[in-house]
């Protein structure tokens, strides 16, 4: 007999089961990793040692020569195999994206796929033949081809029963079958919504570009224009981001012209903001939170704003007289009441806001 063999580190691991259980074959079996490797002369005595040291998972095949050599059990070999390889993947070194296997966090089709795939990674790996059986016992039929294609992420399973078979050909009891036909359903709900969406700006661009099946630069720019914004860059297609400049307060952001057809472009930000906080020191000019003198306050209360209108960045404060007297005040550029809302919105905006006045009027003249 050779020197004595090292310990196996962690013997209470799935690594260490099986490295113990190689390391006692042999030693019952009376055998040293010289004369193993004299016997099968496909591994060196080295490679039998390692794969017995249980400081790493050694190869299939080298752990079913190592059984075969110390005429051990190579099924139960095997069975510890598949077991310590499941145990070495989820500890996540090769597994980045272990919470995807969790079936009520799959959203899409591509992580069905990774998670269905982990099933077998989980199994440990077994053969689509034994996969195949392991459906079988359960009462359904599935060629290997398709268990390979779903384990290998090139499929997704196409009904119900195919994804039964594969569940049941990776031990997924049926308990917890029902989550993972719920994750299925809803990723291929998902990719039907996608290709419905896909469909609809395919629909719609043909719709606007008329004869010519494809929206040009030309008819972009129009949209855009008409949308109150304009091109920063040139147009790269009906459904790129496409960088541009708000017309009402010049804030560059990324906007697709697929968007604006299908009336999806959200609203700008910044004017919006703006536009909130001018209506809500009006308000506060109306209900006196914000005082004035009672000439200014009376008029304020008797004027209706009819909102803010923004152009390259000026606001324009509209409103509507009831009397001359209203009117004068409200164009009046050095009046209280607009000092006072200009200091007021500054305070919640930051900036000195550049506003103008525009007065509509119709009260009777006389
Ligand atoms: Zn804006």
């Amino acid at each position: 007999m050779g020197r004595k063999d090292q310990q196996v580190p962690d013997r209470s691991s799935a690594v260490g089961r099986l490295a113990q259980a190689l390391k006692d074959g042999k030693r019952q079996a009376r055998r040293t990793y010289a004369d193993m490797a004299k016997t099968s002369s496909r591994y060196c005595a080295a490679t039998y040692s390692r794969a017995a040291s249980g400081t790493m998972l050694p190869r299939r095949e080298v752990a079913r020569a190592y059984a075969l050599a110390c005429g051990l059990d190579v099924e139960v070999i095997d069975g510890l195999w598949l077991a310590a390889r499941a145990a070495s993947r989820r500890v996540g070194i090769e597994r980045p994206r272990h919470s995807a296997t969790r079936p009520r966090l799959i959203y899409d089709i591509d992580d069905l796929c990774v998670g269905l795939g982990e099933l077998r990674e989980r199994e440990g790996a077994p053969t689509y033949a034994q996969m195949r059986q392991r459906a079988a016992e359960a009462g359904y039929e599935v060629s290997t081809s398709t268990l390979q294609r779903i384990a290998t992420r090139n499929q997704v399973p196409t009904t119900e029963h195919v994804l039964d078979a594969y569940l049941a050909a990776c031990s997924v009891s049926p308990l917890r079958r029902h989550e993972w036909h719920t994750a299925w359903a809803r990723a291929r709900q998902r990719a039907e919504d996608a290709d419905h969406a896909r469909r609809d700006v395919a629909r719609a661009e043909a719709q606007v570009a008329g004869g010519a099946g494809v929206v040009t630069a030309e008819k972009a720019v129009e949209i855009l224009t008409h949308a109150r914004l304009l091109p920063v860059e040139g147009y790269r297609g009906f459904r790129a981001p496409w960088s541009v400049k708000c017309g009402g307060c010049s804030l560059v952001r990324r906007v697709r012209i697929a968007d604006i057809v299908l009336g999806r472009l959200r609203p700008c930000r910044q004017c919006q903001s703006k536009e909130r906080a001018v209506a809500r020191t009006w308000q506060a000019l109306v209900e006196g939170i914000v005082p004035l003198s009672q000439q200014q306050a009376d008029v304020v209360r008797r004027s209706g704003y009819r909102g803010l209108q923004q152009v390259m960045g000026i606001g324009t404060l509209l409103f509507e007289a009831s009397d001359p007297d209203a009117q004068e005040v409200l164009e009046d550029p050095s009046a209280e009441w607009r000092i006072a809302l200009e200091k007021d919105i500054t305070r919640t905006l930051g900036t000195v806001p550049k506003l103008d006045v525009l007065v509509t009027s119709d009260y009777p003249l006389n």
